[in-house]
């Protein structure tokens, strides 16, 4: 049976994400921009948290964690590069480190580029992957500490994982990111449909996470630094993958 998924917008754009394991009853969530949604969340639910899933040291992402941990008294895993500036660690994790949330097994993914110590954590048996400020919906987090190349690697692994994983990213960003997506492909038609699909679910005050792997792959530029279609949109025909997915970035810092 796959882990139960409930998102959780937390501040004014971000999301902290439950998982649920109906067969243990074990409880984890991915980062605590706040304790409060999360803790009304778990009542609601009549759930109690056994994990604190880090994937980056932010403070939009790590904020809660103190509160959180005091309430709940569950344990605290992240990146062990990133132990110095995170709350304190049980698990300090590196990559391909597994964690295990009741009955299924997470690995740590290395998606370095928008901080160093930046980790992603897939659940294959559920299809889930949390990629917080790395792989974002039709987006991709900034590069405050790495480089594009280290990005470029990062999102390459992700792009690698099963089609139909759920790709569950910290921030909603996404009517923007596909505002920057169709200026490069005004005519990808999987982008004019997630367009509207998107528009739809904002007005209905819905999240646009998480998405599907696949969906990303056919509209989210930073994934597509590869393609002929955004190459030529760049005006790189023949340059590199990694050259077009840096000046992709360094498009959209200043869209
Ligand atoms: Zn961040
Ligand atoms: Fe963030």
């Amino acid at each position: 049976m796959p882990l139960d998924l409930v998102t959780i917008p937390c501040r004014t754009d971000n999301y902290a994400y439950l998982i649920h394991d109906a067969a243990t009853g074990a409880t984890a969530v991915v980062d605590v921009p706040d304790a409060a949604p999360i803790m009304a969340e778990l009542a609601a639910r009549g759930w109690s948290l056994s994990d604190i899933l880090i994937t980056h040291h932010h403070d939009d992402h790590i904020a809660g964690v103190g509160a959180l941990q005091a309430a709940t008294g569950a344990r605290v895993c992240g990146g062990l590069s990133d132990a110095h500036r995170l709350p304190p660690l049980d698990l300090a994790l590196t990559e391909a480190s597994t964690v295990s949330i009741g009955s299924e097994l997470a690995r740590v993914i290395a998606v370095p580029g928008h901080t160093i110590g930046h980790i992603a954590y897939h659940f294959p048996a559920s299809g889930f992957v949390f990629t917080g400020d790395s792989l974002m919906a039709a987006g991709c987090g900034r590069l405050f500490e790495g480089t594009p190349e280290m990005m470029w690697a990062s999102l390459s692994k992700l792009a690698a994982l099963p089609p139909e994983t759920l790709v569950c990213s910290g921030h909603e960003y996404t009517a923007s990111n596909i505002r920057f997506a169709l200026s490069l492909e005004p005519a990808n038609s999987a982008l004019m449909l997630r367009s509207t699909e998107v528009a739809m679910a904002r007005e209905a005050g819905l999240p646009t996470v998480p998405s599907t792997l696949s969906e990303e792959l056919a509209t989210n530029p930073f994934l597509r630094a590869s393609v002929p279609q955004i190459k030529a949109a760049l005006g790189m025909a023949d340059a590199s993958d990694v050259a077009c997915f840096a000046e992709l970035r360094r498009r959209k810092d200043r869209f």
